[in-house]
């Protein structure tokens, strides 16, 4: 039973107004909001539990401990992981790229190599690779699409050559919403003994992920687009392809044993994390994911998908409309223009009626490219959006067009 009052109610900030109208919060794809569980959790551990992790004798520092390791449990679970030692807690999305980007284009890469891409993708899965490229002389190639917003596979399958190194790919767009074929892709990758890197960003919020299933080399996510904190992310990775990259910043926790002349490094996952890591994220995060399990993934998948063809079917109605992403499977993502008005006055007095949509080119500017926009609104929905607001940007939409 999918109590959306319930639900609502567990996250106080819905309940606000901005410039004194209700908030229609449809910014999710940008970050979602935090139910009370999780914040409660970042609290308690401040006011109860709250020492460093790892190599502490005392009492607080253990439970620290206990509970930071047991968030990595719940993670591993969350994504069905083999096993802890393949989750490594990170800032982010953006930083699990990052460190993936480097550490393999160090060990795993020679000039000339090559990364496939795609043309959907957002900026931080494409400028960690160029910074790469620009130092190591990789080259970058990228898989295009079609108008419908779907990668064209036939290409993909072109793209392969001896020189291939690496597949990154979004699971879903954060601007056309669509869902791509991730675990077909990676099959077809494998056929070509190529690893692959999913940038799951915006699908770990919104549908259910099996990493094995998937068979997913690397598997990259947000905490805080998936209802936790700020500041914490995932990268995931095989056991086998973890072991064989080296470690991506030095300092504290991620070492065996340091003397001037030589240092060793400490097994996986701890490995990648120097420094201390936010043990207060961890915690927040695993009750996200408590949160939205508890819910059941495929129900969440299931009342977003009904949301958004309603919204769809809704925004269609608008003279003028143009929807950007009509592929077969789709997210919770729509973007759109309304005849010629920009999308940041749109943006803008949309924002006055109390309705939160992003405007812009969504970090994913050679996407707008092939678009041939320099940017459109985007209305992104969570788990606790209801029809009476897809209601509500409908009527925002249409008041702002009659003033045009
Ligand atoms: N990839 C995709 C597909 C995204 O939508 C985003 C966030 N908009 C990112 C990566 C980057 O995530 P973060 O800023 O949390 O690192």
């Amino acid at each position: 039973m999918y109590d959306i009052h319930q639900i609502r109610a567990d996250f106080p900030i819905l309940g606000r107004t901005v410039y004194g109208k209700p908030l229609v919060y449809l910014d999710n794809g940008a970050t979602t909001q935090k139910p009370r569980q999780v914040v409660e959790a970042i609290t308690n551990e401040y006011y109860n539990t709250n020492a460093n992790v790892h190599r502490g004798v005392h009492f607080l520092s253990q439970q620290a401990t206990e509970l930071h390791e047991a968030s990595r449990e719940t993670v591993r679970r969350f994504i069905n992981a083999r096993s802890t030692n393949e989750i490594v807690f990170t800032r982010g999305t953006t930083e699990s790229i990052n460190l993936l980007a480097a550490t393999f284009c160090q060990s795993q890469m020679q000039a000339g190599d090559e990364v496939i891409i795609s043309t959907m993708e957002h900026h931080s899965n494409i400028v960690p690779w160029q910074l790469q490229a620009t130092q190591r002389g990789i080259v970058l190639r990228v898989i295009p699409m079609d108008d419908r917003g779907e990668l064209l596979l036939d290409e993909y399958e072109r793209l392969f050559t001896p020189k291939t190194k690496l597949v990154s790919i979004a699971h879903v767009s954060n601007v056309l919403g669509t869902v791509n074929p991730v675990k077909e892709m990676i099959a077809t990758a494998h056929a070509h003994g190529v690893p692959v890197l999913v940038d799951g960003a915006q699908s770990i919020p919104h549908m259910p992920v099996d990493v094995q299933a998937l068979d997913a080399d690397f598997y990259v996510f947000s905490g805080h687009k998936v209802y936790g904190p700020t500041g914490v992310g995932v990268l995931y990775g095989k056991e086998d392809w973890l072991d064989k990259l080296p470690p991506y910043q030095g300092g504290g926790e991620m070492i065996q044993h340091v003397s001037f002349e030589k240092t060793t490094f400490n097994e996986l996952p701890f490995k990648f994390e120097a420094g201390t890591p936010d043990y207060i994220g961890t915690t927040g995060l695993a009750k996200a994911l408590d949160y939205v399990s508890a819910l059941g993934m495929d129900t969440i998948a299931a009342y977003e998908h009904e949301l958004t063809r309603y919204a769809t079917r809704r925004l269609k109605e608008i003279p003028g409309m143009r929807i950007f992403g009509e592929s077969e499977q789709k997210g919770s993502v729509i973007s759109f223009l309304v005849g010629n008005i920009h999308h940041f006055d749109l943006g803008t007095l949309l924002d006055r009626l109390g309705i939160a949509v992003r405007t812009g080119h969504h970090c994913a500017q050679p996407l707008m490219t092939r678009l041939g926009i320099e940017g459109t609104v985007r209305a992104s929905f969570g788990l606790y959006n209801t029809k009476e607001e897809v209601d509500a940007l409908v009527a925002g939409i249409d008041r702002v067009r009659k003033m045009f």
